[in-house]
């Protein structure tokens, strides 16, 4: 490993965010340091301080962080100065882009999809497929399930379960339905039966939707995750009510549950996937929304943005394809086997202290009762040299998620801090040690 840069500047101390940076700002409170340097797994605070990265952007940095293949494309690319901004004209960048998403993504899956590149973040991905899904159905609602994340904007948000995060938005958020999720009253409940009654029912009061919008696995909500049957059911409820099945892919996409895509292999075909987070590879603002060819159906600039065609993360996407996706599935293999000692080591926990497990392949969590709880357990992760966070509608779930190119014995290492934390916070709490 090298060694941190020694500064050739004064680097102002943690005072300046207290006095110049919103309070707005969430992360930066539990992890109070300040990080100079990243790689691979490991990020580095400038106080020479190591960590272990189980919260990997939030699943922003599947492939670690600058992961050398990718920073080599990216290096280059800038050195022979390549585009970096060209609104969504055409670029070398862009169409080695295309051209890897259908060769290596589409094609092999038997997936026929147009790429519409939307604003940098997730949230306007979200926004662009739930506009297009009016657009071409002429209708307004929008399902959206119990403990959903999609994003911050007004559109998305509205399609957003959290009352905290909804209550930033000061307007109504209106022409979003919100139905129970798989499992939401409980194992006996199929909770889509009972939303295809409703919509059968002439005078259920449930308006014709224009699109169903679902996360496989949610990645803020909880990381509940439904059952291949429930989510057929829930493509085939969309496709006999008229409206377009969107899928939100922008946490569980990208390798995180396996597949490419979350839903791969699950025997439906969403009519739109949103994806962000990791399609850069690098931790660059890159969204998309990938729409069935004939929903494509906007007017040139209808849903516009200046930031469309980021062609550094064109690059680095295109790396990470190539590299992690284009051969024998050695990564899947590698991806998969790393999700089973993940889900043996929580399962093994939670049998343990009591607790319950959640989620699937390298997107899961334990469910330690109370957010209090769980709070005290990432603080005692952090104190380790472990980042890692929560989530859930009580943040009572803490969450795993690590890079996907993490060594098994590195990922096992985290996963013993993660214990020891837990033993040491159940023992404060149960009064079993002096605090
Ligand atoms: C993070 C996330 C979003 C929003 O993405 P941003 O880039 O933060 O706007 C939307 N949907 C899901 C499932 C997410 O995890």
């Amino acid at each position: 490993m090298t060694l941190a840069p020694k500064p050739t500047h004064r680097i102002p101390d943690i005072g300046i965010y207290e006095r110049r940076e919103s309070v707005v700002r969430s992360y930066a409170r539990s992890m109070p340091r300040q990080f100079n340097k990243a790689e691979g797994v490991w990020m580095h605070d400038n106080q020479g301080g190591r960590y272990l990265d189980f919260l990997a952007g939030c699943s922003t940095l599947n492939y670690g962080h600058n992961h050398p293949v990718l920073k080599q494309a990216l290096v280059d690319y800038i050195s022979a100065d390549g585009i970096a901004h060209g609104l969504d004209l055409h670029t070398d960048a862009k169409a080695e882009f295309l051209d890897a998403l259908e060769s290596v993504i589409l094609k092999p899956r038997g997936l026929d999809y147009r790429a519409m590149f939307t604003g940098p973040t997730g949230t306007n991905a979200v926004e662009a497929a739930i506009k297009l899904a009016r657009k071409v159905t002429g209708r307004e609602l929008v399902i959206a399930f119990t403990n959903g994340f999609h994003g911050m904007t007004l559109g998305a948000l509205a399609c957003t379960g959290n009352a905290t995060k909804r209550g930033g938005a000061g307007v109504p958020l209106n022409h979003v339905a919100h139905e129970p999720y798989d499992g939401y009253y409980g194992p006996g409940v199929d909770t889509a039966a009972l939303l295809e009654q409703r919509l059968a029912d002439p005078s259920s009061g449930l308006d014709a939707p224009a699109a169903i919008l679902v996360e496989t696995v949610q990645g803020e909500g909880g990381l509940n995750a439904a059952s291949p049957e429930w989510l057929r059911s829930i493509a085939e409820i969309a496709k006999r009510h008229g409206a377009l099945l969107i899928v939100d892919d922008i946490q569980a996409g990208c390798g995180r549950t396996n597949g490419f895509f979350s839903f791969e292999g699950m025997g439906f075909t969403p009519d739109i996937v949103t994806l962000a987070k990791s399609l850069s590879g690098m931790g660059l603002p890159f969204a998309l929304a990938l729409v069935r060819p004939e929903l494509d159906q906007w007017a040139p600039g209808e849903h516009n943005g200046t930031f469309r065609g980021n062609n550094h993360a064109f690059v680095t996407a295109t790396a990470a394809l190539n590299h992690f996706w284009n051969d024998d599935g050695s990564f899947q293999v590698d991806v998969q086997r790393r999700g089973q000692l993940l889900e043996r080591r929580l399962e093994k926990m939670a049998r343990e202290y009591g607790f319950s497990t959640r989620g699937r392949g390298m997107m899961r969590g334990i469910n330690v009762g109370t957010g209090e709880t769980a709070e005290a357990i990432t603080t005692a992760c952090f104190n380790r040299g472990l980042i890692i966070e929560t989530s859930g509608a009580h943040d009572e779930i803490v969450k795993v998620l690590a890079p996907l190119v993490i060594d098994d014995a590195v990922l096992t290492r985290g996963l013993d801090i993660l214990e020891e934390a837990i033993r040491e916070t159940l023992a404060i709490s149960y009064g079993l040690v002096a605090e």
